[in-house]
């Protein structure tokens, strides 16, 4: 494997913060007094579907969680922490679950070949695999399927929102808490909206 030198992430990071400086002066000074991020977002670990870049955002837009294949699991007390904060502490309104085409994650539970460990983890979207069996296998290009399993995850994992108890709690107290379903597609770096696409109302608000 080729050794990289980290070195040059820190000299870049003295020329970023200084040119956040000259163009506005009071930018970390702003920070220090808080965050109020408009949006939880939940999304992959990978590499290539950095959210803030893709979305144009600033530091302190955004509160995200990140796993591999975005996955909402109840059990998960990370994840849950993370809404909870999100949501009760922050007042957040609007939950972002986003997923990306070619995820390995998704390819990884739909092969279902042993991975070790992270076996565990695919088994929430190997849930998804059974759920939506026939609906998958009447796909025939094989890329096609997994592209709508990785849809199909976005939208079961809003659905797994939906079950948290922060969640209800949210909707008890009378909150609206909008549920956005997205998908990042990194061959055109566009991101694509699934309530549109599947003309979803009001299930994904
Ligand atoms: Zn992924």
């Amino acid at each position: 494997m080729c050794q990289i030198d980290l070195n040059k992430y820190l000299e870049y990071n003295k020329e970023w913060a200084a040119k956040m400086l000259s163009s506005q002066g009071d930018y970390f000074d702003s920070l220090k007094e808080g965050q109020s991020p408009k949006a939880l977002l939940v999304g992959c670990s990978d590499s290539r579907v950095s959210p803030s870049k893709v979305l144009g955002l600033e530091l302190g837009d955004l509160f995200v969680h990140r796993n591999i294949a975005n996955v909402v699991s109840h059990t998960d007390l990370n994840f849950l922490s993370v809404m909870q904060y999100a949501v009760e502490n922050l007042g957040i309104h609007d939950i972002i679950v986003y997923g990306h085409y070619g995820c390995g994650g998704i390819r990884a539970a739909y092969e279902n070949k042993s991975n070790g460990l992270i076996d565990n983890w695919l088994a929430n979207i190997k849930d998804v695999i059974r759920h939506h069996k026939n609906e998958l296998e009447e796909i025939e290009n094989e890329n096609d399927r997994i592209n709508k399993l990785v849809e199909l995850n976005v939208l079961e994992q809003i659905e797994n929102i939906k079950q948290t108890s922060i969640y209800k709690k949210a909707i008890g107290r009378g909150e609206a808490i909008r549920l956005h379903a997205w998908v990042f597609d990194f061959s055109t770096g566009l991101v694509h909206d699934l309530k549109k696409k599947y003309n979803i109302v009001p299930a994904v608000v």
